[in-house]
């Protein structure tokens, strides 16, 4: 089956319309992310029918229209070659995202790809979110932060919670070990302002893994002193 034809059949299968042209866009995606994987190391997962559920689905299943109003200022934190924070910008054009990653040879495929698709709204930035979350134009400057594959929660969390503005939402995509991984990050949640608003657990097409998208919300600002410096948050997690 062609990755066009994969993904529109998990994209039915789990509720998600996907127009023509958002197919195209993916499909030039892909071939992109097979086509640099050769030189960069951008991925493990190449097959097409993996790419369109453990990518794209995958991405798309942290979307609710509550959370991530039209016009919302998102960022991704470690995106990596995009996921989720691009497949969000090709379902939703009129978000405005972020993508943030501290490996430079990943954004190098990130700026081919938003080019190639004429991508408006799209901001590549490298850099550490230890570093970005204390500056005055990232700091508390969105409504969204997501995250996948980055950290566990408890360090994901001050890494993540000081770019969200007051009343949005941290989102964290996360695998098998998420209930732990919950009971594990109560304390740093509560200490950078959030809550947990909702815990949503994912089934993928053809997979009968467990996985979960979190949604934290902040509900008070973040103290000053976090995030700590690069590395503290993952050496200490508080
Ligand atoms: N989110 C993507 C995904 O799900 O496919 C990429 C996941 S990859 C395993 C983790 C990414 O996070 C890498 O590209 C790495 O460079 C980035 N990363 C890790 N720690 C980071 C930090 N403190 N600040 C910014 N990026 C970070």
């Amino acid at each position: 089956m062609t990755f066009a034809a994969s993904l529109a059949a998990a994209a039915k299968e789990s509720g998600i319309e996907l127009t023509n042209a958002q197919l195209e866009a993916f499909t030039v995606y892909n071939d992109l992310l097979v086509a640099w994987n050769e030189k960069v190391n951008l991925t493990a997962i190449t097959a097409p029918h993996e790419v369109a559920v453990k990518h794209v689905i995958d991405s798309l299943s942290c979307y609710d229209e509550q959370v991530f109003p039209d016009d919302a200022a998102v960022i991704d934190v470690g995106t990596g070659a995009g996921f989720p924070g691009l497949p969000l910008k090709i379902y939703r054009p009129g978000i405005r995202i972020t993508l943030l990653d501290s490996l430079n040879k990943r954004l190098n495929f990130l700026r081919e790809i938003v080019e190639r698709l004429g991508l408006a709204g799209v901001e590549i930035v490298h850099g550490r979110a230890e570093e970005a979350g204390r500056q005055k134009t990232h700091r508390e400057r969105y409504m969204v932060a997501t995250s996948r594959a980055v950290a566990r929660l408890n360090v994901l969390a001050e890494l993540c919670l000081p770019f969200v503005s007051m009343g949005g939402h941290f989102v964290a995509l996360k695998g098998a070990q998420y209930r732990d991984e919950l009971d594990e990050a109560g304390v740093a949640i509560t200490a950078l302002g959030g809550r947990i608003a909702d815990v949503r657990t994912v089934r993928l097409p053809g997979l009968d893994d467990s996985r979960a998208v979190v949604y934290i919300q902040k509900i008070s600002a973040t103290p000053g002193a976090y995030p700590r410096r690069p590395g503290l948050p993952e050496k200490k997690p508080l």
